[in-house]
């Protein structure tokens, strides 16, 4: 199968780009280089254009001729988005909506979405399943609950068939992957904790230690970036194979606190690891944890690498390599 990945020489697109090499899938990227890197791609077919160009866009349809789109292009720094919500309505909505008119201009009928637990806003539950309200409360969480409202008009009007895959805390790399720079300023605690770890940050910040939760810090699921990208690869085949569109939670199921986090990741790297205690980051809530119970029976779908010292083993390779760029 030919799949065109928007967003492949970021970080998940990219693990999702070997992932579809490895089964033999043919794959063409796109990617504007905003955050991604061009080192990221290996022997795919790149195109360096922004989605937003749709007659760019619409040419390389016409000249590859995909079978089905996965969609991970998009700006995603929540407190960015609170900044400069033009930024995100105008990238993430307008470029999806330039690649859908494509889709259907050329025919294609199947697309894999890129979308996030932040469509729920602050839990009213937790663990959240799918029936969850939508209720964002920023412009990066709304940007996708729009594109999950326009995928479920498209799918009525022109029989564009979709997965929106909802990722909780994503983390983890692929240790046999060359270890990509990132380009754009980390801001999630994972690889936050192991940079101080390295040593290349004196300390991690806690960002509140009294929320109402056992030790008092936040509590999220966090998903192996490989786990992930296996549910979109089974997301595709399930449309393929004349499935429903529909929207799935991608998470682990176990919540683990922030200071959890921190104890796990001194444990994995046999390093001392300085916390400083501070005052609560604004808009997050105190627990998200995935009900991903539909995902793994509608998918067949096991995260292999749920075990959390897997998940910061795996990341801590990555800041090895990383930490000897400096
Ligand atoms: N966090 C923290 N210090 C950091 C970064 C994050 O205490 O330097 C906390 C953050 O407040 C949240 C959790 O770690 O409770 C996960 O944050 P992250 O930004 O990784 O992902 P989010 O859950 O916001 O998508």
């Amino acid at each position: 199968m030919k799949i065109l990945i928007t967003g492949g020489a970021g970080y998940i697109g990219s693990h999702m780009n070997l992932k579809l090499e490895a089964t033999n899938h043919q794959v063409c990227i796109v990617d504007n280089l905003y955050s991604g890197s061009i080192q990221a791609i290996k022997n795919s077919k790149f195109y360096h254009c922004d989605i937003r160009n749709t007659e760019e866009l619409s040419n390389i349809f016409e000249t590859e001729q995909f079978d089905a789109v996965m969609h991970f292009a998009s700006h995603i720094e929540v407190e960015e988005s609170i900044n400069q919500p033009a930024k995100y309505y105008n990238n993430n909505i307008t470029g999806t909506l330039s690649l859908l008119d494509c889709m259907v201009k050329h025919r294609v009928k199947n697309i894999i979405f890129s979308s996030t637990a932040a469509v729920y806003g602050a839990p009213e539950y937790s663990p959240i399943n799918e029936e969850h309200p939508v209720k964002p409360i920023n412009p990066y969480g709304q940007s996708k609950a729009m594109i999950e409202q326009i995928l479920a008009d498209y799918h009525e009007a022109y029989d564009l068939n979709f997965m929106c895959l909802r990722y909780f805390n994503v983390s983890g790399t692929d240790c046999h992957k060359e270890v990509v720079v990132p380009r754009r300023p980390i801001t999630h605690l994972i690889p936050l904790v192991l940079q101080a770890a390295s040593g290349r940050r004196e300390s991690i910040a806690i960002f509140g230690s009294n929320y109402d939760t056992a030790d008092g810090t936040c509590i999220r699921d966090f998903i192996h970036v490989n786990d992930l990208c296996d549910a979109h690869l089974l997301a595709l085949e399930h449309l393929l194979q004349g499935g429903d569109s529909e929207c799935l939670n991608l998470g682990n199921g176990k919540g683990f606190s922030v200071l959890e986090i921190i104890e796990a990741a001194r444990k994995v790297t046999d390093k001392t690891i300085e916390v400083k205690h501070c005052e609560r980051r604004s808009g997050d809530p105190a627990e998200v944890v995935a009900n991903a119970e539909r995902a793994q029976s509608l998918l067949a779908w096991q995260p292999k690498r749920n075990a959390i010292e897997q998940i910061i083993s795996d990341a801590w390779q990555w800041e090895l390599v990383l930490s000897k760029h400096r």
